[in-house]
């Protein structure tokens, strides 16, 4: 299986004041083909600047991350964006869909950008739509749509161009307990026939222990861990 994502000893730090935070105090992981992690800490513990770095929407202050192989550390700005909008896909607690389009032109968007025809990004939306459970919803706004079904139309938004690595910051966060359980089996199912690797950081200890990897921080130490009790 090939690597998706590695991460080697990655350190990130933010200015605080006079000091400094050391918030990822050497981060070292790597997630293969199709992987599914969970990402646990307490809040405030680092996890969306893990995902930040990771998803090259950030960069840290020393170590190494890798895309496919592709290492980023000498990447210059323009080739981390190519990367980025090519090999990942993020979903987080807010839905983000842009709130004047349907939930097909919401997933037929990124397609249209990366250069895609009109009729096979709305193909692609309308089949990605039909894995989440929306066939009966294309051309609802957002406005028109429960909060689990807006998080399953970010979710088929996020996998319109085939990433590689899905990003997921909290993503059934805003979710009651039957709404997220919904949307994380949906996640998970459309990850497997996709095969997408997923990186997702979650409170959730019950949808923790259904991935088949648990990647926990604690006072900036990253490291792996099964039982997530
Ligand atoms: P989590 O997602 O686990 O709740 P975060 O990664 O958001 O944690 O934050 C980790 C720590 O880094 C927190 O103490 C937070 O205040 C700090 N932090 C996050 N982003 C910044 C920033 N841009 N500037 C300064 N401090 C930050
Ligand atoms: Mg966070």
């Amino acid at each position: 299986m090939s690597e998706v994502l590695t991460v080697r000893d990655v350190r990130k730090g933010y200015r605080e004041g006079q000091g400094r935070i050391e918030v990822l105090r050497g981060a070292s992981f790597t997630l293969h083909q199709g992987q599914m992690a969970a990402l646990l800490g307490p809040s405030g513990s680092g996890k969306s600047t893990l995902l930040h770095v990771c998803g090259l929407l950030d960069e840290a202050d020393s170590g190494d991350i890798a895309i496919n192989g592709q290492n980023i550390g000498k990447a210059g700005d323009k080739a981390r964006t190519a990367l980025r909008c090519s090999k990942i896909g993020f979903v987080y607690q807010f839905h983000y869909l842009l709130p004047e389009f349907s939930a097909l032109e919401n997933v037929a968007l990124p397609q249209r950008i990366a250069g895609k025809g009109r009729k096979e990004s709305e193909e692609r939306a309308a089949h990605l739509l039909g894995q989440v459970g929306l066939s009966a919803r294309l051309t609802h706004r957002p406005a028109e749509l429960s909060g689990g079904e807006q998080q399953r139309v970010a979710i088929a938004r996020a996998l319109a161009n085939h990433p590689a690595l899905l990003i997921a910051d909290e993503p059934t966060g805003n979710l009651d307990q039957a709404n997220a359980r919904l949307v994380f089996d949906v996640l998970l199912q459309i990850c497997q026939k996709e095969n997408t690797a997923i990186l997702m950081a979650t409170h959730n200890l019950e949808l923790a222990r259904a991935l088949s990897r648990v990647i926990e921080i604690h006072d900036g130490v990253v490291r792996e861990s099964r039982g997530a009790s």
